[in-house]
């Protein structure tokens, strides 16, 4: 029986974990911790960081993977990273299973920044009432920014530091475009600042900012591993996944 690591985190990671344990592989999938309740999903789970690249190769070799899928969020580039290292290090079979980035279309205004950072810094030009999806994480980025107000939307809670001016909502998506239409509509949202995560089911949002013809401070994702082959399907995942064979050898290649 193959036994295959997912680090998740991510819906397509669920699905993944689902497609292969039907398909009859030992699953256990791997996440930071950072939701309180993470959900139900097929195969085994295990919880925390690995401790480093380091660490995860020791897990790897302890548990006798056979190959890896990185099934992370776009932009957790470190754990991408400590994948990246600790696969070529025991010699494990690695994929990259990364959702197409959103693409701008007719009558969006999208201003594509590096970081959280330079969106703040471009937040005071551009509007007074923003919808900030960036997540929890960073959200200190845009604690000095003074003359705007922030409708902070996170899965969780945030910790501080938070935006000097703010209100926070929790939720997790998927989200409708008539529920991102009136909760921009309630807020008189002038302004959306998000990642590109790419994905359906937090896509509506930039619909809703087209239909109020309103700038998006867009943040670029980092850049994928150029070493680690990546799909961006869970039906290409999966079939890379179960053509491993079990002591297949060093074969990461797509
Ligand atoms: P990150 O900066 O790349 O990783 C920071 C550290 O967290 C890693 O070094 C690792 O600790 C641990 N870690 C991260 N993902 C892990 C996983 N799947 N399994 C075990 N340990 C993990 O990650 P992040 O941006 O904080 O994201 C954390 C998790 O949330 C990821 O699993 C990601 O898929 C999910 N997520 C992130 C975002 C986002 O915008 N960044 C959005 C939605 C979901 P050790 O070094 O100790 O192994």
């Amino acid at each position: 029986m193959i036994r295959v690591l997912i680090l998740g985190g991510t819906v397509e990671a669920r699905d993944l974990a689902t497609v292969l344990h039907d398909a009859g592989a030992a699953v256990t999938t791997s996440l930071a911790g950072r939701v309180t309740r993470p959900g139900e999903r097929s195969g085994a789970l295990r919880v925390g960081g690995f401790g480093g690249a380091d660490g995860q190769a020791a897990w790897l070799t302890e548990h006798a993977i056979d190959a890896v899928v990185d099934a992370t969020h776009p932009f957790a580039a470190r754990i991408s990273a400590n994948a990246a290292d600790a696969a070529a290090r025991t010699r494990t079979p690695l994929l990259a299973l990364r959702r197409p980035g959103w693409e701008e279309r007719d009558g969006d205004d999208w201003r594509w920044v590096d970081d959280v950072h330079a969106a703040a810094r471009a937040v005071p030009g551009l509007g007074r009432r923003v919808l900030l999806t960036t997540g929890r994480g960073e959200l200190e980025a845009f604690a000095a920014v003074d003359d705007a107000w922030f409708l902070v939307r996170s899965v969780e809670p945030p910790d501080p530091p938070v935006p000097l001016h703010h209100e926070v909502l929790t939720a997790r998506g998927p989200f409708r475009l008539e529920d991102e239409r009136a909760l921009m509509q309630r807020h008189a949202i002038d302004l959306l600042v998000t990642k590109d995560s790419g994905g359906a089911p937090a896509a509506a949002k930039l619909a809703a900012a087209r239909e109020r013809a309103i700038p998006v401070l867009m943040v670029r994702r980092p850049p994928a591993l150029a070493e680690v082959p990546g799909v961006e399907t869970i039906a290409e995942a999966a079939g890379w996944a179960l053509a491993r064979d079990a002591g297949s050898g060093p074969a990461a290649s797509g």
